[in-house]
């Protein structure tokens, strides 16, 4: 049994390390926002009691979410474990997992927070052909028109420097707690998210292989 939690900030690349990882270990990666979309969609008792929730524009009470993620990590084909990914996310999410189970690993994706929001807020996209640009490190030919077929660039609400920030202090506050937790357990380890992507993984592999060591 290999059963990893991952955390980090939004844009930090979580998701492509999470599918990775999935990969290399052949656990399922869980991630709390597919499941509720999964539960909504499909109309299951669970998810129509959360949709009364996202409707209201909350996320579920932590039973509705805790008992998604149980129900999820009892499939056969997490049987050897798995990665979860947006939980726990509160306290009180991660009291309920820690009488559910023991966590092997934490991996903690560390970024400068500056670094990903000089990223977003600079980054152009053509609603033509969706070329992403960046003003400063992926720069088009002529400024802001799109290359490849001569759109105006935009920059998506969701990039807007306001937006971004709001983004990340939500997850300080929400996750620096639950850090505090995971360390005082001793389970977490720290990556360095400021790299590229095979040299994050590859920290992120070391410290799983040092497990059963
Ligand atoms: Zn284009």
């Amino acid at each position: 049994m290999l059963k990893l939690i991952i955390f980090g900030p939004p844009s930090a690349g979580k998701g492509t390390q999470a599918q990775r990882l999935s990969k290399k270990y052949g656990i399922p990666q869980v991630s709390t926002g597919d499941l509720l979309r999964e539960a909504v969609a499909k109309q299951t008792p669970l998810g129509v009691k959360i949709k009364s929730y996202l409707d209201t524009g909350k996320l579920g009470p932590d039973d509705l979410i805790v008992q998604l993620i149980k129900d999820r990590v009892s499939q056969p084909d997490a049987s050897n474990g798995y990665l979860l990914d947006g939980f726990p996310r509160t306290i009180g999410q991660s009291t309920e997992l820690d009488k559910m189970t023991e966590i092997d690993l934490v991996l903690n994706i560390n970024v400068d927070l500056e670094l990903l929001v000089e990223r977003a807020v600079g980054r152009r996209i053509c609603t033509k052909c969706a070329s992403v640009y960046h003003v400063k490190f992926n720069r088009s030919k002529a400024e802001g028109v799109c290359d490849k077929c001569g759109t105006a660039l935009i920059q998506r609400d969701d990039d807007k420097e306001a937006t971004v920030r709001n983004r990340l202090n939500v997850y300080k506050d929400q996750t620096a707690p639950l850090i505090d937790h995971f360390k005082k357990k001793g389970n977490l380890v720290d990556i360095d998210g400021s790299k590229g992507i095979e040299d994050v993984f590859l920290q992120m592999t070391a410290a799983i292989d040092r497990l059963s060591k």
